[in-house]
């Protein structure tokens, strides 16, 4: 038995080591990720719940690994986090963002998602009124998704921030809603304009009856306190109508458009436009 625990152990720790050392690799590699231009930005367009028209798209952050291929956001953003990239790498999708969406027609914004490190650093404010001086955007065209774990702990400060970003004229959407902490107290405290129905919910219908009377119930509640609400991973046609009839404004999903490239994007528009003239 004791033997068997020594080479357990070993095995353990040859495992463990193995995975500090994949993490330091993926470390030094995103470090230098930025300067070679691995990242990209691809925008999944938001569509007008009643008349299917695109009023705006969401920013969602690519990195294209040499040799590893496409590795998705949610593999590296907490890294980021954690070795105090992120401010930078979010600066550089909202520049980003901001520069592209200078090319949409003027009724589409753009909506951003937004670190929880990144509303405690206190260099945000001042960052986001440069990039959109430099790129021109108008503030009404730019959104910023932030998520509850945001406002939990230094809320003070979260408060401060969010409240000068949305006094300057952009808007403040809370993501993922209805999973978390999802305090109702956030909604009132916090200057939010758009509710984002987490898209576990809508995945769920129409077999879920619970995830069905949850939509409503957010969906009325965003609407009696005077806030947008967006319906997030609509898939299905029977999704798009559940959501539309609940009477959220925007919807957003697969069954509209993957994520694509800014060009894309605006082929998908000339396209429409030509198609209805
Ligand atoms: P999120 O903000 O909730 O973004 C929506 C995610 O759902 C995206 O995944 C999108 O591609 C995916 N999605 C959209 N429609 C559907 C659908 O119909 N079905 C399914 N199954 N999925 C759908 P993605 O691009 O992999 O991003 C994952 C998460 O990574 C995002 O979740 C967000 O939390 C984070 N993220 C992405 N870009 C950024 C960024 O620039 N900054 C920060 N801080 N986080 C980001
Ligand atoms: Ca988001
Ligand atoms: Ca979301
Ligand atoms: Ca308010």
């Amino acid at each position: 038995a004791k033997a068997e625990g020594r080479c357990c152990f070993r095995f353990y720790v040859s495992e463990m080591s193995q995975n500090v050392q994949l993490r330091r690799t993926l470390e030094t590699d995103l470090r230098r990720a930025l300067g070679r231009g691995e990242l990209a930005v691809q925008y999944q367009p938001q569509v007008d719940a009643k008349t299917g028209a695109y009023t705006g798209a969401e920013a969602l952050l690519r990195w294209y690994h040499p040799e590893k291929g496409l590795i998705p956001p949610t593999d590296f953003i907490p890294l980021a986090e954690e070795i105090g990239l992120i401010n930078a790498i979010g600066t550089w999708v909202l520049r980003q963002a901001c520069l592209e969406a200078t090319n949409w027609p003027r009724h589409m914004g753009v909506a951003v998602n937004l670190s929880p490190v990144q509303i405690m650093d206190r260099r945000l404010l001042r960052s986001i009124k440069t990039i959109l001086s430099e790129t021109g955007l108008d503030p009404k065209r730019l959104e910023l998704e932030i998520t509850e774990t945001a406002l939990l702990g230094n809320d003070e400060q979260a408060l401060a921030t969010l409240s000068a970003i949305s006094d300057f004229g952009v808007a403040i959407a809370l993501d993922d809603f209805g999973t978390g902490y999802s305090s109702l107290s956030y909604l009132h405290r916090f200057p939010i304009d758009r509710i984002k129905i987490d898209r576990s919910f809508l995945q769920s219908i129409p077999e879920d009856s619970d995830s069905a009377t949850i939509v409503q119930a957010i969906t009325r509640l965003g609407a009696n306190l005077g806030m947008k609400v967006t319906a997030e991973g609509i898939e299905t046609e029977v999704q798009q109508r559940f959501a539309s009839n609940a009477g959220c404004d925007t919807l957003q999903g697969y069954f509209f458009s993957r994520p694509v490239t800014s060009a894309q994007l605006m082929s998908v528009l000339e396209t429409t436009l030509r198609a209805g003239a």
